[in-house]
C-alpha cells in the first residue's frame, strides 16, 4: 500500500464534531439565511450562466465588485472556494518546502496544518494566558525563525479578541515574511488592516463571505493586497477553481450590502446580550469582536458542560483539549431563540 507523505502522518484534520442537535452553535456560522432578496435574485440571474463553458478564470466582474468594496484595485483582489483556499494558496506560493510559518496560539488550528500541508515547518508561539501576544517576545520569536509567512488573525478565533493595531507594523518591522491577517470576522470587529496594505509592504489580508454574508454553503473567499503578491497566487492556484456560481453569487451578495450590513449590527448586539448573560451565570468570558464568544464555565469542568449541553440538544464547541485553552468552550452567537436556548441549558447544566 501506498504510504501517506512521511511529514503528514500526524495530522488528524480539523473537523468539528457534528452531533445532530437542534441548537448548532459550534462553527461560527450565521444563524440566518441570506436575504431572500439575494435568493431570488440569484436564482434569475442562474439562467444567464454559460454552463459549458469554464468559469472566468480570473473572475473579473465579482474581483472588480470586491475591489470597489474596499477601494482597492482588481488586479489587488484574489478570490478562491473559502478563505481557507486562499489561504493554502498563500502557503503554497509563499511557504512550502524549506520555510518556516510562524503562527500563534491559541490561533486558527488550520493555519498549522496548511503550513505543513503545503510542506513548511510551523513555528508557534504561545500567547499570554490572557491570550494576548507579548510584543517583545514576538520580535524575538520572528528574529529567531525568520519565517516566510506569519499568520495573524483578528478578531482571532477562538478566543474573539482583536488584536491590538500596532502588531501589524510591529510585525512587519521585525522580520521580510509575508504578513497574513486573517479578518474572517473583521465585520463584527473594530479594525482592518486593509488601509495599511501599500506596494512596498508584504501585508496581506483575508476575508470570507462564510460568516457575515450568509454564504458557508456558497464556500467564497478573497484576499486584497499588492498587486505584485496577489499575481503569484493567480499562477499557483488550479485554472478554473471558482466555479460560476460562486462567482455570481458573491457579486449578487454585493448587491444586498445593506441587508447584510443589519445582519451584522444584530448579531453584534446579540453577543453583547449573550456576554452579559454569560458573566451572571458565573462564567470567565473573553469580550469577543467576532460572532462568537469563549468562555470558561463556572467551576470550569468544561468537557462535562458540553455533554451536559448536548444532552440538552445544544451544540457549542469544546476546546478545552486545545493548546492553552485548557476549560474553556465556544458558543457561535446564534438568534435570540438560540441563544436564550444556550443559556437555559448552561443553567441547568450548572444545577444538574
Ligand atoms: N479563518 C478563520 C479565522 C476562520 O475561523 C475560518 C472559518 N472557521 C476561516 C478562515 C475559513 O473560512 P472559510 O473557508 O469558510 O472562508
Amino acid at each position: 500500500m501506498i504510504e501517506v507523505r512521511s511529514d503528514l502522518t500526524f495530522l488528524s484534520g480539523y473537523h468539528s464534531p457534528q452531533v445532530d442537535v437542534e441548537v448548532r452553535l459550534n462553527t461560527n456560522e450565521s444563524p440566518l439565511p441570506p436575504p431572500q432578496a439575494f435568493v431570488d435574485d440569484l436564482a434569475a440571474r442562474l439562467h444567464d450562466i454559460k454552463w459549458n463553458r469554464y468559469p472566468d478564470r480570473t473572475a473579473t466582474a465579482l474581483r472588480s465588485a470586491v475591489a470597489e468594496r474596499h477601494q482597492r484595485d482588481p488586479g489587488g483582489v484574489f478570490l478562491a472556494n473559502g478563505s481557507n483556499e486562499v489561504l493554502q494558496t498563500v502557503a503554497l506560493t509563499y511557504a512550502g518546502t524549506g520555510r518556516t510559518v510562524v503562527c500563534f496560539e491559541p490561533g486558527y488550528q488550520m493555519h498549522a496544518q496548511i503550513a505543513r500541508v503545503s510542506g513548511a515547518t510551523v513555528a508557534t508561539l504561545d500567547r499570554r494566558s490572557d491570550f494576548t501576544l507579548d510584543p517583545g517576545a514576538v520580535r524575538e520569536f520572528l528574529a529567531s525563525t525568520d519565517p516566510s509567512v506569519v499568520f495573524l488573525t483578528s478578531p482571532n478565533n477562538p478566543t474573539g479578541m482583536s488584536e491590538p493595531i500596532e502588531m501589524v507594523d510591529l510585525i512587519l518591522d521585525s522580520c521580510g515574511a509575508l504578513l497574513v491577517v486573517d479578518e474572517a470576522y473583521a465585520e463584527f470587529g473594530r479594525w482592518s488592516a486593509i488601509p495599511m496594505i501599500a506596494d512596498d509592504r508584504p501585508l496581506v489580508v483575508s476575508r470570507t463571505f462564510s460568516k457575515t454574508w450568509s454564504m458557508a454553503a456558497a464556500r467564497l473567499g478573497y484576499l486584497v493586497g499588492p498587486e505584485a503578491i496577489v499575481a503569484n497566487l493567480w499562477n499557483t492556484v488550479l485554472p478554473y477553481h471558482l466555479d460560476s456560481v460562486t462567482q455570481l453569487a458573491g457579486l449578487v451578495a454585493l448587491s444586498h450590502v445593506e441587508e447584510m450590513d443589519q445582519r451584522v449590527a444584530s448579531i453584534v448586539s446579540e453577543r453583547e446580550r449573550l456576554t452579559t448573560r454569560l458573566d451572571a451565570l458565573g462564567a470567565r468570558v473573553v469580550p469577543s469582536d467576532a460572532n462568537f464568544v469563549l468562555f470558561s464555565p463556572r467551576g470550569g469542568n468544561a468537557s462535562a458542560t458540553w455533554s451536559s449541553l448536548v444532552s440538552r440538544g445544544v451544540l457549542v464547541r469544546d476546546c478545552s483539549n486545545w493548546r492553552g485553552l485548557s476549560g474553556w468552550l465556544r458558543v457561535t452567537v446564534g438568534t435570540p431563540s438560540e441563544n436564550d436556548r444556550f443559556i437555559e441549558a448552561l443553567k441547568e447544566s450548572r444545577n444538574g
